[in-house]
């Protein structure tokens, strides 16, 4: 066992980011600590409304320079950050493993991912363009042009906590927009760390600013009449009750990424193998806690006797339990390890409390992760194994709610048909996966699925950058969703010009 080296060495002092300068809170301050090990490794502040409207009145005031500066010029900015960004790409995975707990191999999945947003976002001088057509009536010609709005507020979660800011960041920066960017306060560490990097890359001041904190920031961002447009990820209380309902209040566009309760499909056919070691990754992945993660495993019996299901069904579990029971738990700078901790102390009891609220219900405790082995001498506060539940049915709130942990659901469906009630018998659509051999199954699990990310033999249906990042149901609110094409329309008004010279 060897740990990597750790880039955080010193507590730091977390600081807002207004109008290119690093600024000091009046607000109070809030401990980050290293769920692994439970050390504080920073403190960052939890800003006032004041400094809320501070930061979108630099915006503002940016945004008059930078929606002229010619879109190659601004995106030169967003090369460099590129640049920087993998200069730096060893160290902002690091911290992300400090601050949230994923292992070092899933931050580096995520730092790139997040450096993938920035290199679609240096297309804009050809993504944002309109479009023409000459003599719409003899003489007449029409056409469209994209102009940014103004400034946008963004507000993110705690999973990811270096790529989901870059879902939209980029891109409203590219199009000529300012931002104002609240990180989660549970783990703000690598936005900041981003933040120095785009301030050495010439992003000009105010343009894209950061206000840590929580519902004060957020609600000033909501209430503020500059800020022209919100988007959320987080839960779905939140993203619709508050932000989507506020939204429409005030009249700002919005994206609410939500909450999400993914199902994964094993048909008799699936190449079992490849199956079940994509189901570690999506279930146990970052400790259970991703949008797109699956919780409720459904093994379908479609043409099988029923003798023949009984041992289909038997044979899927034993297999993911036995892989589940390989994983290595730890501090995801040690490389060796598999699986991290759960975020927080209280994330963690919400993981125990549903595992009793299973047991309650009458499900079958497989595989019990209350008891576990950790690699490496760590005190055991956040941390819980993976979990499996058998004999799980739909009205179970395990087999319903977000669980977000790494507790894994057993199901069975007789039929193909079945299975894809019982996803539509939940309120999510985030994300779905099948897995099988067969091309008719697979359309029709894409043709009829209500939900967002549709993976066909993969377990994380994670669209890259140059697709929208959808979701329907209770996982999604607003019309456009964020990244590639659907977030530049996002960013920008459409604006019709017809002309004609006399
Ligand atoms: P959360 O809703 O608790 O917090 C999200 C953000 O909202 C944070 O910045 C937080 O400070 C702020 N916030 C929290 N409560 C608030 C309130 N009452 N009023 C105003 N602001 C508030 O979510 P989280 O626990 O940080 O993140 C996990 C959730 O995010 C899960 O539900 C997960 O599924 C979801 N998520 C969704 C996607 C997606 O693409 N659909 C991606 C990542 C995470």
């Amino acid at each position: 066992m060897a740990i990597l080296e750790e880039p955080i060495k010193e507590q730091l002092h977390l600081k807002n980011y207004i109008d290119g300068e690093w600024v000091e809170s009046e607000g109070e301050r809030k401990d980050v600590v290293n769920p692994a090990n439970g050390k504080t490794i920073a403190t960052v502040p939890i800003s006032t409304e004041d400094e809320i409207n501070e930061a979108v009145e630099a915006a503002k005031d940016a945004y008059h320079d930078w929606r002229r500066t010619p879109p190659l010029a601004r995106v030169r900015c967003l090369f460099r950050l590129k640049e920087l960004l993998e200069e730096h790409f060893e160290e902002v995975s690091r911290i992300q493993t400090m601050e949230h707990g994923k292992t070092i191999d899933e931050s580096r999945g995520e730092t790139r991912r997040g450096i993938e947003m920035v290199e679609v976002a240096t297309g804009i001088p050809s993504l944002m363009m309109g479009y023409n057509l000459e003599d719409i009536a003899t003489g007449i010609d029409e056409y469209l042009i994209r102009q940014p709005l103004g400034v946008f507020g963004i507000i993110a979660p705690f999973n990811f906590p270096f790529m989901v800011p870059l879902w939209f960041a980029p891109f409203a920066v590219a199009t000529g927009n300012c931002i104002v960017l609240k990180p989660s306060s549970e783990d703000p560490i690598s936005q900041v760390k981003i933040l120095e990097l785009a301030e050495e890359a010439g992003i000009p001041p105010g343009v894209w600013n950061i206000v840590h904190g929580g519902r004060t920031v957020v609600s000033g961002m909501l209430d503020h009449p500059d800020i022209k447009g919100v988007c959320f990820v987080g839960s779905t209380p939140v993203g619709r009750d508050v932000i989507y309902k506020r939204c429409g209040e005030t009249g700002k566009r919005v994206i609410a990424m939500c909450g999400a309760k993914n199902f994964a499909l094993v048909m008799p056919d699936a190449n079992l193998d490849r199956t079940i070691a994509a189901c570690m990754t999506s279930f146990y992945g970052n400790t259970g806690q991703r949008c797109l993660a699956n919780a409720n495993l459904v093994v379908v019996g479609e043409g099988l006797s029923e003798q023949e299901y009984d041992a289909f069904y038997k044979k899927v579990v034993d297999a993911f339990v036995a892989a589940a029971k390989k994983i290595r738990m730890g501090y995801g700078l040690d490389d060796t390890v598999h699986m991290g901790p759960i975020r927080d102390k209280k994330k963690k009891q919400n993981v125990l409390n549903y595992i009793e609220k299973g047991i309650a219900a009458g499900a079958t405790l497989t595989l019990d992760g209350r008891q576990f082995e950790i690699v490496g001498d760590l005190p055991d506060t956040c941390f819980i194994g993976p979990t499996v539940f058998e004999d799980v049915t739909l009205d179970m709130a395990i087999a319903r709610d977000e669980i977000f942990g790494p507790v894994a659901n057993m199901m069975r469906a007789r039929n193909l048909a079945e299975a894809i009630d019982m996803i539509h018998d939940v309120p999510f659509g985030n994300a779905a996966s099948l897995f099988t051999q067969n091309g008719k199954w697979a359309r029709e699990f894409q043709y009829n699925v209500q939900c967002g990310n549709i993976g066909i033999n993969t377990g994380i249906a994670a669209p890259m950058a140059f697709f929208p990042f959808s979701g329907m149901k209770d996982s999604f609110f607003g019309t456009l969703h964020g990244q590639g094409r659907e977030a530049i329309r996002f960013f920008t008004e459409s604006k019709v010009v017809i002309q004609r010279w006399f």
